[in-house]
C-alpha cells in the first residue's frame, strides 16, 4: 500500500549525541534508515540532529547546544534535567517556528520536553519511543500523550509497549534496514561477535565470560560510553580471549561482522529493539540472545540463533556449543522478510495515516 498523497515530514533526532558518533545508540541507525524509508515512498523528509551529524543526501537542519544525558544509567526516580543552552530546547524552538511546514514531526527523544510540549502544537507528533520505562516522571509523560493523542506513539518490540501502562496504544513499528548495505557471507572465521555501546545496561560482561569458558575469541565493536565499566570488565577477566575493535561505519562494521560464527546479546536490562540483531541477521550471522525484550521477538529460537535464559553465562555458552546447527541463509532470509526498509516503510505509513486521519 502506497499513500496517494505525499507528507512533509520533519524527523527531530535524539539530543544525546550526533549522528554518526555512536552516542545516540541504536536511534542514530533507526532514525537514518526511517528518514530513507520515506524518502522511497515520495515523502519529503527534514532531519533536525545536534551539529555534527552526518547523514549523506537527506536534508539536515544542524542545531548547536549542549547535548542530554543519557536516560538509561538513571534510576526510577530521576528529575527531568536540562542543561543550559540545552540542545533539545533548541531542537523544538526550532519545531515550533516550522512547525507550519511540515503535516507531522517526529520526535526520536526518549526525553520529557518533547512529550510535555506535544499538546501545545499545532501540528501532530509522532514519537517513536526507543526504551522501555525507565523512569517514573518519563512514564508519566509519555502516558499523557498517549491518553490525549492515542495513535501517536510508536514502539519497537511488543515486549517494551508491555513496560508500559498505555501498551495497547502503542504501535509496534519494529526496525527495517536498507539490505543492500549488509552483504550476506555464507562462511565464517572462528571468532564471536559482540556489537553495542559498552555500557553496563548492554552487559559485555557476561559475553566476556561466556568466552572465556569456550575458548572461542570474542571482537567487540562500539563506542565505549563507559571507561569505568570497560575497564572492570578488562581487569575481572585478564585471560578472557576478547579484542576491542573500536566503533565501524556501518560499511566496515557489516563487512567484520559477516565474518563471525555469531553474535552475542547479552543485555541486562530490557533491550527495547536491539538493531545489532537485525545487522548480524543480514549478514548471515546467527545471533545468540537472552530470552527477554527485542531480541526474543527477533531471534528464532534454533532457526535463526539460539535464544538463552536471561543473565546465564553457562546458557550462552551451551548456545555456543550447537552453533552448527543454525543454517547462515535462514538468517539473511529472516532479515529480508520482516526488517527491510520496504516492510518497515508498510508499517510507517500505517501508523502516520492513523495520526494524519485522527487530526482530520
Ligand atoms: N554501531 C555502529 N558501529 C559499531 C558498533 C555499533 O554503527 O562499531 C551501531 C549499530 O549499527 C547499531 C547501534 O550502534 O545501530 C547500536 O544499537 P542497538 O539498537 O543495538 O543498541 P542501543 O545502543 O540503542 O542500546
Amino acid at each position: 500500500m502506497s499513500r496517494s498523497s505525499s507528507l512533509k515530514l520533519l524527523l527531530i533526532s535524539t539530543p544525546v549525541g550526533a549522528i554518526g558518533s555512536g552516542r545516540g545508540g541504536g536511534v542514530e541507525l533507526t532514525l537514518t534508515n526511517i528518514a530513507r524509508s520515506l524518502i522511497a515512498l515520495n515523502h519529503s523528509v527534514t532531519v533536525v540532529a545536534p551539529e555534527g551529524s552526518v547523514l549523506d543526501g537527506i536534508p539536515l537542519v544542524s542545531i548547536a547546544g549542549n547535548l542530554q544525558v543519557t536516560a538509561q544509567s538513571q534510576g526510577r526516580e530521576t528529575l527531568i534535567t536540562l542543561p543550559a543552552n540545552s540542545v533539545l530546547g533548541n531542537f523544538w524552538n526550532y519545531a515550533r517556528q516550522v512547525q507550519h511546514d511540515y503535516d507531522v514531526l517526529i520526535n526520536f527523544a526518549y526525553d520529557w520536553l518533547p512529550f510535555y510540549l506535544t499538546p501545545f502544537f499545532e501540528r501532530p507528533i509522532a514519537h517513536l519511543v526507543s526504551m522501555g520505562s525507565l523512569t517514573d516522571a518519563m512514564d508519566q509523560a509519555i502516558a499523557e500523550v498517549a491518553e490525549q493523542f492515542p495513535t501517536t506513539i510508536a514502539v519497537h518490540s511488543l515486549a517494551q509497549a508491555e513496560t508500559f501502562s498505555f501498551r495497547d496504544r502503542c504501535f509496534n513499528l519494529k526496525n527495517g534496514f536498507d539490505l543492500s548495505q549488509y552483504q550476506f557471507n555464507p562462511t565464517s572465521k572462528n571468532h564471536l561477535a559482540w556489537v553495542g555501546r559498552i555500557a553496563p545496561e548492554k552487559g559485555l560482561e557476561d559475553a566476556v565470560a561466556a568466552v572465556q569458558k569456550v575458548g572461542i575469541p570474542l571482537k567487540i565493536w562500539g563506542v565505549i560510553q563507559d571507561e569505568s565499566y570497560w575497564n572492570h570488565i578488562q581487569t575481572n577477566y585478564p585471560n578472557a580471549p576478547i579484542e576491542y575493535c573500536g566503533f565501524l561505519s556501518t560499511q566496515d562494521l557489516q563487512q567484520a561482522l559477516g565474518e563471525s560464527r555469531a553474535l552475542l546479546m547479552t543485555p541486562h536490562w530490557l533491550e527495547a529493539f536491539g538493531n545489532v540483531a537485525i545487522e548480524a541477521l543480514a549478514c548471515g550471522v546467527p545471533v545468540i540472545a537472552y530470552r527477554r525484550g527485542g531480541p526474543a521477538e527477533i531471534v528464532q529460537d534454533g532457526k535463526t540463533g539460539w535464544l538463552v535464559e536471561p543473565d546465564r553465562v553457562d546458557g550462552l555458552a551451551e548456545a555456543i556449543s550447537k552453533l552448527d546447527q543454525i543454517d547462515r541463509t535462514n538468517c539473511r532470509l529472516d532479515a529480508e522478510r520482516e526488517y527491510s526498509l520496504e516492510a518497515m516503510g508498510e508499517r510507517l505509513e500505517i501508523w502516520l495515516d492513523r495520526i494524519v486521519l485522527s487530526q482530520t
